[in-house]
């Protein structure tokens, strides 16, 4: 067989070649959008690339983007590794000690950054390295004048950028991203992607059976593309000619859901606490979002409610997705197949209510303390270990602990699951989110899910609380539907009481009524920051 190497640049030439025409649009930061196609990217790619190099980035040097979804990061997506460099995304809601860790970690040598997120760089500037040079995007082409010193405005250097003669030859193994963990333990740990690891994975995400990207979709990816490389969203759209609408810095429910009836979006994705601001948008305001063919919901546990009320609502279906910055990170999704139901058989809320069987290319097991593997009943419970393609043999870097890969070649992933006979995972909780007492587990998804079953609750948190006797206790805190009528301590107790022991329940001191949960840089619920508010040493 021909040994074509498996390269950033396979993807772009398909997208510059049979896609040309399909069109890539991005909300801009004063609302408008702009409209282009994958030709049109494709050819400023190149002349990127010639002013990548002409910065003196050399093939594996690092570099780093700060930017919301929009067409100019494509384009960075594709030229940087095409380029033979190192695409390392930075998350832009990160605490600036947090940029200058990464930044000085992976030793970028030039971050690109949106003109409206350089004040959060700013903030970070004297903890940045000094030789890193700065390229600001911005609409007007007037980045230079961002206040960022030495920096180059893009859509100046584009214009400037000639594409090379002779573009670098890429090799399948070579870095082609970088991505840090949230380190919601001790500092951020880098992922390394190679260039065959983010093409088989978009591969993987065009499978019918997994995400089934294609082109009769248009693409809208909420998850940013500062995060796992928005699950891959970007180069399977470009593989596949999905259209991609990019919804740039405005990410409110209501803007998110204009957005969706505008563009006829028919596959959208991100967190859930996403979702269920487009859902309450939707609530208050109906608008037309039945182009809307699946919703994935990843990246934190998806609750049963938020599932069955776009399902029953809105008649979307969801694709419930569990993955990881270390998987790539698509790892399994809600399968379809032979047993696929009707929508309106309680079983396909069961299905879809677990994140299914890993992606056709992964395999998942599930281990006991002792490392040995677990049946696959559904029932137990152990910690969830994956291998394949897409999923990384170490850490970046000296000195970072390495011991989550095994030495028969498995990732522990520190997430308790069961796996049932048909292979389909299901997260019972991130092992350090467990709550033990007496020596018992109680899960705190479970909790969660059961309580936002209560009309009355909008979100839900259950972290653990030191205790004296019990070792530790859940708590509960909830944003109430109605803020003028919270609900009851005891009502929620009660409602919870017809599903779990009493041993499990939280007690009425433990059951918080708050505005707000608060969330990580991703949308996901802080349940460190709720801990360490617990222990009153949090802000
Ligand atoms: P990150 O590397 O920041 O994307 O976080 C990965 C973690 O998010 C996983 O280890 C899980 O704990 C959690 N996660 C992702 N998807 C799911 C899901 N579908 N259900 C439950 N937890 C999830």
């Amino acid at each position: 067989m021909m040994e074509v190497p498996l390269t950033l640049d396979v993807i772009l030439r398909r997208a510059r070649t049979v896609f040309a025409d399909r069109e890539v649009t991005s909300r801009r930061d004063d609302g408008a959008l702009h409209r282009t196609s994958y030709g049109a990217v494709a050819a400023r790619v190149d002349r990127l690339i010639g002013a990548l190099h002409a910065l003196g980035v050399r093939p594996g040097d690092r570099v780093a983007t700060f930017a919301w979804n929009h067409h100019r990061h494509l384009e960075l997506y594709f030229a940087i590794p095409c380029a033979g460099a190192v695409l390392h995304t930075v998350n832009v809601k990160l605490a600036r000690e947090q940029i200058a860790y990464i930044v000085d970690h992976a030793a970028d040598r030039v971050l690109f950054v949106d003109r409206a997120l350089v004040p959060a760089l700013l903030a970070a500037l004297p903890d940045l390295p000094q030789e890193l040079r700065f390229v600001v995007m911005d609409d007007e082409g007037r980045g230079a004048e961002a206040g960022l010193p030495g920096a180059l405005d893009y859509e100046t250097l584009l214009a400037q950028g000639a594409p090379l003669t002779a573009p670098p030859v890429l090799d399948e193994r070579q870095a082609a991203g970088l991505c840090y963990t949230s380190g919601t333990t001790g500092d951020p740990k880098g992922v390394l992607y190679s260039h065959r690891a983010v093409v088989l994975h978009a591969f993987g995400c065009g499978m019918i059976d997994s995400l089934g990207v294609s082109q009769r979709e248009v693409v809208l990816p909420v998850v940013p593309m500062f995060h796992v490389y928005a699950w891959g969203l970007p180069y399977a759209s470009a593989l596949t000619g999905a259209r991609l609408v990019l919804p740039g810095s405005h990410l409110t429910g209501d803007a998110l859901a204009n957005l969706i009836e505008g563009e006829r979006v028919t596959f959208a994705a991100g967190v859930p606490t996403i979702w269920n601001l487009v859902l309450q948008s939707l609530r208050r305001q109906r608008r037309d979002v039945a182009s809307l063919r699946r919703i994935v919901l990843g990246g934190a546990p998806a609750p049963r409610a938020l599932i069955e009320q776009w399902q029953h609502e809105f008649g979307v279906p969801i694709t419930h997705a569990w993955g990881m910055t270390e998987t790539s990170p698509v790892g399994s999704c809600t399968h379809a197949g032979s047993t696929w139901l009707s929508p309106d058989d309680p079983r396909d809320l069961e299905l879809r209510s677990k994140p299914g069987r890993p992606v056709p290319g992964l395999e998942a097991r599930i281990v006991g303390d002792d490392g040995g593997e677990l049946p696959w009943d559904g029932v137990t419970t152990g910690e969830l270990c994956v291998r394949g393609p897409w999923v990384a043999r170490r850490y970046y870097g000296d000195g970072v602990p390495q011991d989550a890969f095994t030495d028969d070649g498995w990732f522990r992933t520190g997430d308790i699951a069961t796996i049932d006979p048909s292979g389909a995972i299901a997260i019972t909780d991130r092992k350090k989110d467990l709550i033990k007492s007496r020596g018992e587990w109680i899960s705190s998804n479970a909790l969660e899910n059961e309580v936002l079953l209560h009309p009355a609750v909008l979100e839900a948190a259950v972290v653990a609380r030191a205790h004296d006797l019990r070792d530790e206790v859940p708590v509960l805190f909830v944003v109430a539907r109605d803020p003028a009528a919270p609900p009851a301590a005891a009502d929620l107790i009660a409602h919870l009481a017809a599903r779990f022991p009493r041993w499990q329940l939280p007690r009425r001191e433990d059951v918080h009524v708050v505005e707000a949960i608060p969330k990580t840089g991703v949308g996901k619920l802080d349940k460190k920051l709720l801990r360490q508010r617990l222990r009153g040493d949090g802000a």
